[in-house]
């Protein structure tokens, strides 16, 4: 791989030669740097798997946690993973990456279980497509289960729409083997990309994410609302479970539960949270205030 990035540096000289601006070698320069820094983030013990809570619109109660990768650098500060996992996804160091997440989360929701804290709640971990076509991936997902003792129906794996474009048939196959494991599926970021109906339905998943991006203005934006409600509608009538992301008000959850939608997620009731203060708000009994939620009206 030292190798690759070398190859990568050489590369990317050359388009900045070849392009120049100013930008374009800033972007280079510390796309380069984060690269290298990323290789050695692991064993420096820079990474952190965090915890976001999945609330139900029926009963207000946490049913969930999705794992999301933090990663804080002494030279960078803490980098977001929409910027370091596309490189990681380009350079392999996913995959590393994303089985030490898997390990970490599976052992942590463990734990949590051990509690008596966690017993129903299941645990999201999400996957790049890069993993997602890794030949052996469902023998990774079965040694995680294994190592960490925890029940395969707590783990739930988000896949988006990018790791099937290349082979649907073969995404399809794979998505049979893990389910095979006694997990869950769900497809991420739902309505950023082409998927119709037919297409979802020709994949075993258990849910839909609705994406951030079309809770963000739900309540302004007609057409956001058209699409999040036709995400609904869709999940409904395939018997799939419906969450939508990135909830910051009440209004949009007021919106989302007057449609039907099963659960939320979003700094409304909480960002994605350190492993210790995740304990402390499972501990907490803490639910999201549903009987302050009435419906919009537009329940059917
Ligand atoms: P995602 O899987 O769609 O995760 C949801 C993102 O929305 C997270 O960003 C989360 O912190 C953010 N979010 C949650 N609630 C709200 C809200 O109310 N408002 C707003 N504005 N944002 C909210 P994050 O943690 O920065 O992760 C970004 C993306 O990076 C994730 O999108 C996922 O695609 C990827 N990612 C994160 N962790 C991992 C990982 O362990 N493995 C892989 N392969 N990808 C990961
Ligand atoms: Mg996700
Ligand atoms: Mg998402
Ligand atoms: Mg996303």
């Amino acid at each position: 791989t030292a190798d690759i990035a070398l190859a990568r540096a050489k590369q990317a000289g050359r388009n900045t030669f070849r392009f120049y601006s100013p930008e374009m070698d800033a972007d280079a320069a510390r796309r380069l740097g984060l690269e290298t820094a990323l290789r050695d983030a692991l064993a420096n013990n820079e990474l952190a798997v965090f915890y976001q809570p999945q609330v139900s619109l029926d009963s207000g109660k946490v049913i969930g946690m999705e794992a999301l990768l933090r990663w804080n650098n002494p030279q960078f500060g803490s980098v977001s993973p929409a910027e370091f996992i596309p490189l990681a996804e380009d350079n392999g160091l996913i995959l590393p990456i994303g089985e030490w997440v898997l390990h970490t989360a599976c052992h942590q929701a463990r734990r949590w279980h051990d509690l008596g804290l966690a017993s129903p709640l299941r645990l999201a971990v999400n996957l790049s497509a890069r993993q997602f076509r890794q030949a052996n991936l469902a023998q990774t997902v079965a040694r995680a289960l294994a190592e960490s003792g925890l029940p395969a129906n707590a783990l739930e794996l988000e896949i988006t729409e990018s790791a099937f474009i290349d082979d649907v048939d073969e995404a399809i196959a794979m998505c049979h083997k893990l389910k095979k494991l006694g997990i869950k599926l769900s497809l991420d970021d739902f309505g950023t990309g082409y998927s119709s109906l037919s297409y979802v339905s020709r994949f075993p998943f258990d849910k839909i994410k609705i994406d951030q991006s079309f809770v963000r203005d739900i309540i302004e934006n007609p057409v956001n609302a058209a699409i999040a409600t036709s995400a609904i509608v869709m999940a409904r009538s395939l018997n799939l479970s419906i969450l939508a992301e990135g909830v910051e008000t009440e209004a949009q959850a007021r919106f989302l539960r007057g449609r039907r939608c099963d659960a939320i997620q979003g700094y409304l009731f909480s960002p994605a949270l350190p492993a210790a203060e995740f304990e402390q708000l499972l501990a907490g009994r803490c639910s999201l205030p549903i009987a302050d939620l009435p419906s919009d009206g537009k329940q059917t």
